[in-house]
């Protein structure tokens, strides 16, 4: 189950947010969210609201969780190809060495490439998985290159620079080599085509028959097969390299634990301990029963203040959904904020008793929905420089049935995110009229907010599947399914009146402005990550767009939803917007029982039909129009800067933290600071 959700810049441009749920001591009138602007990416800074006002115990115990999320960046970069590393120590070595030119077009597009790859922790695009080709031609890159003192350069055990260019010339500018990342191509073997490095020399069959010899269909706990390993051959039997203490990524990990061990000597609880402890051991072992362990202790932990991910964790980049990309991300639960997600969960029962599905899909019994709000202190591995909005783990389905699972939505994130965007003329250009540009004023940030919070608490834990049914038969279609499901159990509830019952909301229209940015972004806006000419690959781009052409198509009938021509320019239309929730919950009904019975033709039906191809004309239209208003489809952070005071003797007396580090500057940092992998692995 993939569960990550990632805010879309699109359907969240210029809304207004209320900051004084967040007075503290940093002064947002001054905070400078932008950092960065190249390619397609914006970079922007995030505040640790409320930061100072942890004990310095709870300060202390950031820091050191930090430094354990810091350490990881180079595993994932090796995960995400085996030439990475090396072409970006390359980079950087070029970056800081090189004395000729640097005012030239070959050297800014050079600049921007190395940008690009911090981006995308590699070679290829952090959303559209497509090789990101250099604008500076094989022959500049090899004149520099040749042109810098090899001792400076990190060359490999003394490979010169001839073999070294050899080596990552072609996977850097042929495009036939490594094109994606994954790929996730109809009819073609997906785990040979996929750049990734989880698998190597081994074909996707040989792949299916290794997992699926480990599989017990009576085993109603089953470890998460896969989750910590390379795929290799060996004297021609397919075998796993265990990332762990002593295998694969040792180093890494070896500092990983290091900085863990002083984190669980200050936790904040035993509780609390157990839980790093575990982690620790499951680093050591390597053992999946243990990280089960783990996670189970670890949900069953909802009263720290400070909480981590720290791990193998979403499988969205493995083409067959099983290698974990590691991930890390330290917290602590914003108090205020999370009475509102408390309010949700403590009513979990009634929204699943009250769903549109069929009774036979639904849970008779919601079990530990837990579900907070928090403020973001780092971001590590697969959540940085991109991040995530809201999160729900574990991933293993089981612990989810048994132990449930928890839920957070990142509260000073999504701020920086509205700070970052507004007045960037987005509403204005895409609303059909100014009711709508309201409305989106209105009522945008705290629908976007409930949005997040009823899919992430109530709509990834709703719903059972039929005894026998393994969400593995709908496989590539399982996660746009997956994501499908929850939008639309939030989307559906948005408009229940117990929203504005439970004083969720203040007006039983609110729900109209999600409504509409949600199909807007769907059908028309989201385009504007795709190039021209590509289908839709990515799992919740594909969920948004089956959603919103599921409705259009619907809702022709009866008029409730339409795209329109206006002065040559197509805007969304909303006429019954009743009816239109009606219409989200029969797609509701019809994907819950999807993925109950493990229906993979109708899954496959549905995301083709509905999720997959672009609309030519429009996407054409969509793109010229946001051409025009110069925004970032991509946003990223840098991290702000933690340290330690220590008085005379040593001790620890304070955290200090600091937001001035530029992009450049803290991407150079962590490639100094934290990078201790060989460059092949
Ligand atoms: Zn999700």
């Amino acid at each position: 189950m993939l569960t990550t959700i990632f805010l879309f810049a699109a359907c969240n441009e210029g809304k207004k947010t209320d900051t004084e749920t967040i007075a503290d001591d940093i002064d947002y009138t001054t905070f400078e969210y932008k950092v960065d602007r190249f390619a397609d990416i914006e970079i922007l800074r995030y505040p640790v609201s409320g930061f100072n006002s942890l004990s310095l115990q709870q300060k202390e115990l950031i820091y050191y969780l930090s430094q354990a999320a810091l350490e990881g960046r180079d595993i994932l970069w090796d995960q995400h190809n085996r030439y990475n590393l090396t072409i970006r120590r390359v980079c950087e070595g070029l970056y800081e060495n090189y004395m000729g030119d640097k005012s030239s077009d070959d050297w800014k597009n050079f600049e921007t490439y190395l940008k690009q790859i911090w981006m995308a922790n590699g070679i290829h695009h952090h959303y559209s998985e497509d090789k990101i080709m250099p604008q500076f031609s094989q022959e500049y890159f090899t004149t520099i290159v040749k042109s810098v003192d090899p001792g400076r350069m990190p060359f490999r055990d003394g490979m010169a620079a001839d073999e070294t260019l050899n080596e990552i010339i072609p996977v850097m500018f042929d495009p036939a080599v490594m094109p994606k990342r994954m790929s996730q191509a109809q009819g073609s073997d997906i785990v040979q085509t996929s750049a990734v490095n989880f698998y190597e020399e081994v074909t996707q069959i040989e792949g299916e028959n290794f997992y699926n010899s480990m599989r017990d269909p009576n085993d109603n706990t089953p470890v998460s097969y896969g989750l910590n390993s390379k795929v290799i051959k060996e004297n021609g039997e397919v075998v796993e390299k265990v990332w762990k203490l002593g295998g694969m990524y040792d180093k890494a990990i070896e500092r990983i634990i290091g900085w863990l061990e002083k984190a669980s000597a200050i936790a904040e609880s035993e509780q609390q301990k157990d839980i790093i402890d575990t982690l620790i051991e499951f680093y050591r072992s390597g053992s999946l029963q243990t990280f089960d362990d783990y996670s189970v202790k670890w949900v069953k932990d909802t009263d720290s203040r400070i909480d981590f991910i720290n791990g193998f964790i979403e499988t969205y980049t493995d083409p067959m959904g099983l290698k974990g990309s590691w991930e890390s991300i330290v917290n602590f639960k914003s108090i205020e904020a999370s009475k509102r997600t408390s309010i949700i969960s403590d009513n979990a029962q009634w929204f699943e008793d009250n769903s549109p599905v069929d009774d036979r899909f639904k849970k008779e019994e919601v079990k530990g929905v837990s579900a907070k709000v928090i403020t973001v202190g780092i971001l590590g591995g697969d959540t940085y420089p991109a991040t995530p909005i809201g999160i729900n783990l574990p991933n293993a389905d089981w612990i989810r049935r048994d132990h449930g699972s928890k839920s957070v939505t990142i509260d000073n994130i999504t701020f920086a995110y509205d700070k970052a965007s507004e007045g960037n003329g987005f509403k204005e250009e895409f609303m059909c009229s100014d009711a709508e540009i309201e409305l989106s004023r209105k009522y945008g940030t705290v629908t976007d907010n409930l949005h997040t919070d009823l899919h992430e608490c109530l709509g990834h834990g709703s719903g059972k599947l039929l005894p026998g049914v393994s969400t593995d038969v709908l496989q590539a279609y399982g996660s746009p399914l997956e994501e499908t499901r929850a939008d639309l159990f939030a989307l559906y509830f948005l408009a229940d009146p117990k929203l504005v019952e439970l004083g969720l909301v203040s007006d039983q229209d609110a729900y109209k402005a999600q409504y509409y940015s949600y199909i807007m972004n769907g059908a028309m806006t989201q385009l504007t990550r795709i190039q021209p000419g590509k289908d839709i690959e990515q799992a919740h781009m594909r969920n948004r767009a089956t959603i919103s052409n599921w409705v259009l198509e619907k809702g022709k009938e009866d008029n409730v939803v339409a795209l329109e021509k206006k002065d040559d320019k197509t805007y969304l239309v909303v006429n019954d917007y009743e009816k239109l929730r009606v219409l989200f919950g029969e797609l509701l009904s019809e994907v819950q029982r999807i993925k109950s019975e493990g229906d993979f033709e109708a899954a496959k039906a549905l995301i083709e039909t509905y999720g997959v191809k672009v609309n030519q004309d429009i996407h054409k239209e969509v793109l010229s129009r946001y051409e025009s208003l110069d925004i970032a489809p991509y946003k990223g952070f840098v991290n702000p800067v933690y340290k330690l005071v220590t008085d005379d003797n040593g001790n620890v007396v304070d955290v200090t933290v600091s937001y001035n580090e530029n992009y450049i500057d803290q991407q150079m940092r962590y490639s100094r600071q934290y990078s201790v992998l060989p460059l092949k692995n």
